[in-house]
């Protein structure tokens, strides 16, 4: 285990001294000399010509620079990250576009900001004409494949383009629950590991998503045994465990490997009040940590001081390869950097959580991170001198106005709302203990004590009418209790608002559809499919209800349509095999059914898709799980 000095805290602003110190401290090669000396240093030392190395992306989900040991955590044990940084690049003050799984993962994959690629929210989608890392290696002729453990970032939200493969498999959607919705980082490692076992010549750019940083934190027994009472440190462990497996593995089948190791943002584990991530924008859910290693092809042991930005990633990974630079970008290739021919940073890094409105009525928060300074636009802004009090606790407002009244024209010039900043909304500083209190409502839900987290939801609700997550969960826990008339009357209100997700649709033609009103429960599946175009689930179901009515060319339609937005709806294969059947295309029905059991030899739909044309050979299995309400998506 190679242990790292500990940062140096405030050198950010003095480009390569602090470096330069930590480099020096902890006996390593300067190489930030030696690579200045090398001058256009990947050309001169590159792989044979034609010959790309192979790009191992790995995120760590949730994951504090501050408890990595090449950081300067003591308490840890992160052996693969602490070897990485020694043999590579590590910057000491790398920072998020956003505090929020999706928005994160998007503005790294794009080198975009959020305000600028449209993912700024945990339901977005990446529009389809945003350019991505993933399409520029794969045009250059890598094969490309994700692994990613959890559905905050599974393929409906646009991020799989440019991969050959996308693997979530996380289960059908509408059959995700709890533990479900995420995958042990090991599971993800063995299909990473399988997948990249494959027998071509071409280099690889494989991302792993590794996600059991995440609350609540569950380390499996024999990592959680060696740390007591510190469940955090334990999860690390083992996401580190998987991770130096994952690097070794990819190493053996392409030793030109260049491996970049990071997180989507940290955790807050109660600093300003804040137990997890997703709401306040302060350093210990941004910073984040990113460390860049191929040993021989990149500068060892270099402790980059400046402050960088997730979206320098995708030009910095384009630059050292030798592929064209995406066509925009918010980042700057940070090779330069790295070797010495820049000393300045590439520019302040911007950081935003707008969900903050969308999903509990606040005022969004949005931030700029320069030199030492952190400030931190918000109904009442705040500034912090990082140097003189890195836990961010001393606003230093009074005593920089200067300062502030120069960052704040900055951020606005990156992310226009923040100049324009909406008024009339709560700041998110004074409402924490509401959103603390949303978090202890979903507990109670969890121990399906529905009235109760009824109870709590309107509790938060009176004190914060614009409170919108729990709004739509009283309408759902209202059907969870049986008070459909209630939930109906709410979910309308919603609607009228245009405040209503694609499920809040669905469950108004659930509860339509219960009341023997089919007319009804289409027309509100087509109003929200109107509003949510993209909504397989709201397709899926329209479908179905079309074929229940005998409509068969307009259920076919729709039920193909669904499947191109989401192939793993089973049922809807099931379905689209009846709707054909239905129209005497017993070849085509055939066909869908049989591709069926193909993808999913197991499944009970396998076994329905037996039933729907008399004689079709297949092997039966357990019945469907009675039908509930469609789940909500995760709240974070
Ligand atoms: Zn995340």
């Amino acid at each position: 285990m190679t242990t790292a000095p500990p940062v140096a805290r405030g050198g950010a602003s003095r480009p390569w001294g602090a470096a330069a110190a930590a480099v020096a401290a902890a006996g390593l090669v300067t190489a930030l000399v030696a690579g200045a000396r090398l001058g256009p240093w990947w050309k001169e030392r590159a792989l044979p010509r034609g010959q790309k190395p192979t790009v191992l992306l790995i995120t760590l989900d949730a994951t504090r620079a501050d408890r990595l040991g090449a950081y300067g955590y003591s308490q840890g044990r992160t052996p693969a990250a602490d070897e990485l940084a020694a043999q590579g690049v590590l910057f000491e003050q790398a920072y998020a576009a956003a505090p929020l799984c999706l928005p994160s993962h998007a503005s790294i994959l794009t080198g975009r900001l959020p305000v600028h690629n449209g993912v700024r929210d945990d339901l977005d989608v990446l529009p389809p004409d945003a350019p991505t890392l993933a399409e520029r290696f794969r045009a250059a002729g890598y094969r490309t494949a994700a692994f990613v453990g959890t559905t905050s970032v599974d393929q409906s939200r646009g991020l799989a383009r440019g991969f050959d493969v996308y693997d979530d498999d996380f289960g059908p959607p509408g059959k995700r629950v709890g533990a479900y919705e995420r995958g042990a980082a090991s599971a993800v490692v063995d299909r990473a590991l399988a997948w990249v076992q494959a027998p071509h010549d071409q280099p690889v750019f494989l991302w792993a998503h590794l996600a059991d940083s995440m609350a609540p934190h569950n380390a499996p027994a024999a990592v959680a045994a060696d740390f007591p009472g510190r469940a955090y440190d334990a999860e690390i462990a083992f996401v580190d465990e998987q991770m130096g497996r994952l690097v070794a593995g990819v190493r053996r089948r392409h030793p030109q490997t260049l491996v970049v190791a990071m997180a989507d943002h940290g955790e807050s584990l109660g600093d300003h009040g804040e137990d997890a991530f997703g709401y306040f924008v302060y350093s210990a859910t941004t910073r984040v940590p990113l460390v860049v290693s191929m040993p021989g092809k990149v500068p060892s042991g270099v402790r980059v001081a400046p402050v960088v930005r997730t979206v320098d990633l995708a030009p910095t990974l384009l630059d050292l390869i030798g592929l064209p630079a995406l066509p925009v970008s918010d980042g700057v290739s940070l090779v330069p950097l790295v070797v010495g021919r820049a000393t300045e940073g590439p520019g302040p890094a911007a950081i935003e959580n707008v969900s903050l409105q969308s999903k509990y009525g606040l005022a969004p928060l949005f931030a700029l991170r320069a030199g030492p300074h952190l400030y931190v636009k918000a109904p009442r802004p705040e500034l912090y001198d990082t140097a003189q009090d890195p836990q961010e606790k001393d606003e230093a407002s009074a005593r920089l106005t200067r300062v502030a009244a120069r960052l704040a024209s900055e951020l606005g010039a990156v992310i226009p709302e923040a100049a324009s900043y909406p008024g009339g909304l709560r700041d998110p500083k004074d409402t924490l203990d509401l959103y603390n209190r949303y978090q202890l409502a979903l507990d109670t839900e969890g121990r399906r004590e529905f009235e109760q987290a009824i109870g709590a939801h309107r509790s938060i609700l009176s004190e914060a009418p614009g409170f919108l997550y729990s709004r739509r969960k009283v309408t759902e826990l209202l059907i969870r209790a049986g008070r459909l008339a209630e939930s109906e009357l709410e979910m309308k209100d919603l609607v009228a608002k245009d405040q209503a997700l694609d499920n809040t649709y669905l469950n108004l033609a659930l509860l339509r559809y219960r009341a023997e009103k089919r007319d009804e429960a289409l027309e509100w599946l087509t109003k929200g499919e109107a509003r949510y175009p993209r909504s397989a689930a709201l397709r899926h179901r329209r479908g179905r209800l079309l074929l229940e009515t005998k409509r068969y060319p307009e259920a076919e339609e729709e039920l193909r349509e669904a499947l191109s937005l989401e192939p793993r709806l089973l049922d809807a294969r099931v379905a689209l095999g009846e709707a054909l059947h239905a129209q005497g295309r017993d070849e085509e029905a055939k066909g869908v059914l049989e591709e069926l059991r193909h993808v999913a030899p197991d499944s009970p739909e396998a076994a329905e898709a037996g039933q729907v044309i008399p004689g079709l050979d297949l092997t039966p299995v357990a019945p469907a799980p009675a039908a509930s309400p469609a789940p909500s998506p995760p709240a974070r």
